[in-house]
């Protein structure tokens, strides 16, 4: 997914390697082409304008023009910023003192939230933790069922009190739910709009409030590109997340939206999905994907 990014900086340190000396207007004109490929990759401009400003004042800062190998150095530079936007390293899921962790999944419908829910719960059970999701989306009855069904599949309970209940009690009584079975992790799975809208945004920080989770992992669709960005922004300025999960990156996505979530939220994303089946998740690695972008 990240080829066309990194075949884009190719090109630019192919200007730059193995010169014995660069000037400034060398550094600026790389700038230039690593600014149009990250634009390319569908990158938040704002995330590029900070990223290409930071870059710029290291690589002038640094004796990268009188140094050994400055063209190296420069590339050095790129990708020290690139794992710094995205985090140094994997974060992993929260782990409470006392059973159970909660963990609260976010997001708009369509973004693979029920999907990784029930990810996140095989991926627990592999690590031998236990699990139990909650179904709160009360307005898409279907919801309710794809969670059970999914349940059943990777033989993980499902607490849910039908369509007509109050999502907030939902949540609130499967986290007693969790307690009473003695399961180690609760993850609570809720109402997506096709947008971002007040009233989902106000069930969403009631029930933040009655079941105070341990982590509140926001579900991005990778393929939302720059829209990706916003979305990121507002759910953290008005729930408060610790984490993001980004979905779809097997599907024809530019990847953007990794770069961009980590710098807009300061949080970071734990996980990604890379296909429809309930094992297709990876624990996020923004190291690697450094690596991977500039080969
Ligand atoms: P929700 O409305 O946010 O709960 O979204 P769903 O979990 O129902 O997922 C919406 C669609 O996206 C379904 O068809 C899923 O199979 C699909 N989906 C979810 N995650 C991924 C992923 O990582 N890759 C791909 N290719 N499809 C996914």
């Amino acid at each position: 997914m990240f080829d066309a990014l990194a075949d884009r900086l190719e090109d630019a340190w192919k200007k730059l390697r193995g010169q014995d000396k660069i000037s400034e207007s060398n550094i600026k004109e790389a700038l230039q082409e690593v600014r149009r490929a990250l634009l390319a990759a569908d990158v938040n401009l704002q995330v590029v304008r900070g990223f290409i400003k930071d870059v710029e004042q290291k690589a002038l800062g640094a004796d990268v023009i009188t140094g050994v190998n400055p063209g190296q150095q420069f590339i050095k530079i790129v990708y020290d910023e690139l794992v710094n936007l995205m985090g140094e390293s994997n974060v992993p899921l929260a782990q409470a003192d006392q059973a159970p962790t909660v963990i609260l999944m976010a997001g708009l419908q369509g973004t693979g939230k029920t999907t990784a829910t029930a990810k996140l719960a095989l991926y627990l059970r592999k690590e031998n933790r236990s699990a139990l999701m909650v179904a709160t989306d009360v307005y898409r009855p279907a919801a309710i069922d794809q969670l059970k069904t999914l349940g059943q599949q990777i033989d993980v309970p499902v607490f849910d009190l039908g369509s007509d209940a109050n999502p907030v009690e939902i949540a609130r009584q499967g986290v007693e739910k969790a307690k009473e079975l003695g399961v180690d992790t609760v993850l609570i799975d809720t109402a997506g709009r096709l947008q971002i809208d007040p009233q989902m945004m106000a069930e969403l920080a009631q029930i933040k409030q009655v079941v105070n989770p341990d982590d509140t992992l926001l579900v991005v669709d990778a393929m939302t590109g720059q829209e990706a960005a916003n979305l990121t922004h507002t759910f953290h300025e008005q729930i408060g997340i610790t984490g993001a999960i980004l979905t779809k990156l097997d599907g024809d996505t530019r990847g953007g939206a990794a770069l961009s979530v980590r710098q807009i939220s300061g949080q970071p994303i734990k996980f990604v999905g890379v296909g429809e089946k309930v094992e297709a998740l990876q624990p996020f690695y923004p190291d690697r994907l450094a690596s991977r972008i500039l080969n």
